[in-house]
């Protein structure tokens, strides 16, 4: 069995992220990696499925144990990923997706470089200020804190292996899924051509 394929998904707040991840929950082939948070829950959120919530002591804890993959902080936040079920999920041949931003992003691009970096963006900042307020997560404060942080992930984005605008829902799905199979694929092959040498 060939080992699964590291995705990372990346973007301003509001772009999309979370929906488009939300619609590979029930794929059998593919993991959505539950990241650690020290921010408050919120109403509509689960814990262990939305996120881990912790506190920051706790979250320095797992730090200090090597239980991190990645973290980094976001606003007033730490966020990071746990590491041994993302191990465990990828030898089993499962696909891992961590929706992350992009300073962990590139944490993990350095430790496993054959990660698929992926780069969601709106169609416009103007269209991604009004899903932030459409979504009424966040405060008009908080809103504007994410869109500054947007600026500076924005500049990275051109890093990424793919960036997909996330007009229309569906098609961004679409494009998701063929960039999972497309690097399956390509994997399958070369593992194909190596097992002939063998
Ligand atoms: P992120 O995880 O990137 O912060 P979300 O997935 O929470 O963003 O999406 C932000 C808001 O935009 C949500 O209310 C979501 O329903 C909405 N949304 C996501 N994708 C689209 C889309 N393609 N068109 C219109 N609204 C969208
Ligand atoms: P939110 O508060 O909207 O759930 O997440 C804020 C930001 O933190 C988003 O950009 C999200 O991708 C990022 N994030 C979520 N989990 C992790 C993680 O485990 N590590 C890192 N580096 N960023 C994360």
């Amino acid at each position: 069995m060939n080992r699964g394929n590291l995705f990372i998904i990346s973007g301003p707040s509001g772009a999309g992220k979370g929906t488009i991840c939300n619609h590979f929950l029930n794929d059998d082939d593919v993991y959505l990696s539950v990241s650690v948070t020290t921010r408050n829950k919120r109403n509509e959120e689960i814990e262990g499925v939305t996120y881990f919530y912790d506190t920051v002591e706790g979250f320095e804890r797992r730090i200090q144990d090597g239980k991190m993959l990645e973290w980094a902080k976001y606003g007033d936040n730490y966020y990071g990923t746990p590491k041994d079920i993302v191990e465990e999920k990828l030898n089993n041949g499962i696909n891992v997706i961590l929706e992350i931003e992009v300073q962990g992003a590139f944490k993990v691009k350095e430790q496993m470089n054959d990660a698929v970096m992926i780069f969601i963006v709106p169609p416009s900042m103007k269209e991604l200020y009004q899903r932030l307020l459409d979504r009424g997560r966040e405060s008009i404060g908080e809103i504007n804190k994410r869109i500054d942080i947007a600026k500076g992930e924005l500049k990275k984005a051109i890093y990424y292996d793919h960036i997909v605008v996330n007009d229309n829902l569906k098609d961004s799905v679409k494009k998701v899924r063929n960039i999972i199979d497309e690097r399956k694929e390509k994997t399958n092959l070369i593992s194909r051509l190596i097992e002939e040498l063998e």
